[in-house]
């Protein structure tokens, strides 16, 4: 019945679906999930997988967890939705008090929207309407090269060129792509900075992680050193911690690993906790206060249909309840000591290149003649594998990674490392 059941929903999807960066004519078979519980995911025919993607990155205290439906439930009860235009509401005032009190001591205000690339672009918007407010016209925007910051067109723009981005290139705005800093290129990067400065609006950077990319990790003194000459320097810095948010990095946030402070910070993803679709813009009163003003044209005009939607706010409340209880705590802890340990056996094999971690998250390099790219067909081949053994994990190209929910146990985690481990071992032979 099972089986009958799966290919059934498997049709009907193919009938009508367009999934995700999926190419729809050679795609494998799609697999139809009724049921999500703790960190597992069961399909149609009752098999059973353990998500340490967490979804896409976005879940951080497992799958339907009881609190938040709880409250999400209460919620729908009360206030389900409301214009917040002229209006508002106690979740989205509760929500930017406690969100505000864990983040650097300058961010002082919340914009909602309701995805990490709207997160993304209200900043954008933020930091070029700052300067046209104040009479300057600034094109030219800074970020990384390799960065992700999402999939609408400023959010394209701002990401690095690749062929994800190809078919739209003549119509991106422009942005100078810089390396990300190390130790030697310091210098370097502030000469090149220091040359762009004047035209150019804000420096948008992934903080210590670059995610999509491939898990590239860089170090937090190296970060902050280069924020404070971009400070010093008066340009304005857009931190998009849509992914490194709520836990990721082993702290709160990356922020916690860096001493200098951005403008503008961006949330989504572990925002409510992988629940429901939610973006927050947050931003200093320096900012804000550009666009007071009697003269309406220096007005903030963007917002979005479901702006601050109460149920996503109340989701937002209850995961961070369960982020900042002891219990989480203790597990974002263990898991990214339970990392460190499993990197040193990781490193020793002859099928792996750069084993990295930052918190919970840990990826490698699979060695291939043929270099890191998202085609590399191995990708797919570990997905299949991982897939057979009940494991979800997404490989970016030859990049392996964990990104695991923090619910997930010592044993669980361990089962997950030993089937990595069978896996190199399989595929080196
Ligand atoms: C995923 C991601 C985004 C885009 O978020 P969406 O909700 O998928 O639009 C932006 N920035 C970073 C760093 C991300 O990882």
């Amino acid at each position: 019945m099972n089986t009958i059941m799966s290919t059934g929903l498997q049709q009907r999807d193919k009938a009508v679906n367009w999934h995700p960066y999926t190419q729809m004519k050679t795609a494998d078979d799609i697999i139809p999930v009724i049921k999500g519980k703790g960190i597992y995911l069961y399909d149609a025919e009752g098999k059973k997988y353990m998500d340490v993607v967490s979804s896409w990155w976005v879940t951080l205290h497992g799958h339907s967890h009881p609190h938040i439906a709880q409250r999400v439930f209460e919620q729908l009860n009360t206030l389900e939705q409301v214009i917040f235009a002229g209006f508002t509401h106690e979740p989205a005032i509760q929500l930017s008090e406690n969100l505000l009190e864990l983040l650097p001591d300058n961010q002082e205000k919340v914009f909602y929207s309701d995805n990490g690339s709207t997160a993304v672009e209200v900043a954008l918007k933020m930091c070029i309407q700052y300067a046209h407010n104040q009479g300057k016209k600034k094109t030219k925007i800074l970020a990384f090269k390799n960065a992700y910051h999402g999939d609408t067109f400023g959010a394209m723009s701002v990401s690095g060129k690749s062929f994800w981005t190809k078919p739209f290139e003549s119509m991106l705005f422009e942005v100078v792509f810089i390396d990300t800093p190390n130790a030697e290129n310091l210098e370097n990067l502030q000469n090149q900075i220091k040359e762009l400065v004047d035209e150019t609006a804000c420096f948008i950077y992934e903080p210590l992680v670059q995610g999509a990319a491939g898990m590239l990790m860089y170090k937090p003194e190296d970060l902050s050193q280069l924020m404070k000459f971009c400070r010093e320097q008066g340009l304005l810095l857009i931190q998009d911690e849509v992914f490194t948010g709520f836990g990721r990095t082993g702290k709160l946030f990356a922020a916690d690993h860096l001493t200098d402070q951005p403008d503008i910070m961006c949330f989504s993803k572990g925002l409510t906790g992988g629940t429901m679709p939610m973006g927050i813009t947050t931003c200093s009163n320096e900012i804000y206060d550009a666009f007071l003003s009697d003269d309406k044209h220096k007005t903030l005009f963007h917002g979005h249909s479901f702006t601050a939607n109460p149920l996503a706010c109340a989701a937002a409340l209850a995961s961070m309840e369960l982020l900042l209880n002891e219990e989480t705590q203790v597990n974002i802890k263990r898991i990214t000591q339970q990392h460190s340990e499993f990197i040193k056996e990781l490193g020793l094999h002859p099928c792996v290149e750069n084993a990295r971690q930052t918190g919970t998250i840990l990826a490698f390099d699979f060695k291939t003649g043929q270099g890191t790219s998202y085609f590399n067909e191995i990708g797919k081949k570990l997905y299949q594998e991982f897939l057979q053994r009940g494991i979800i994990m997404r490989p970016l190209g030859n990049v392996i990674y964990l990104v695991p929910p923090y619910c997930i146990t010592a044993e669980e985690l361990e089962f997950v490392y030993r089937n990595i481990s069978e896996v190199l071992d399989q595929f080196k032979a």
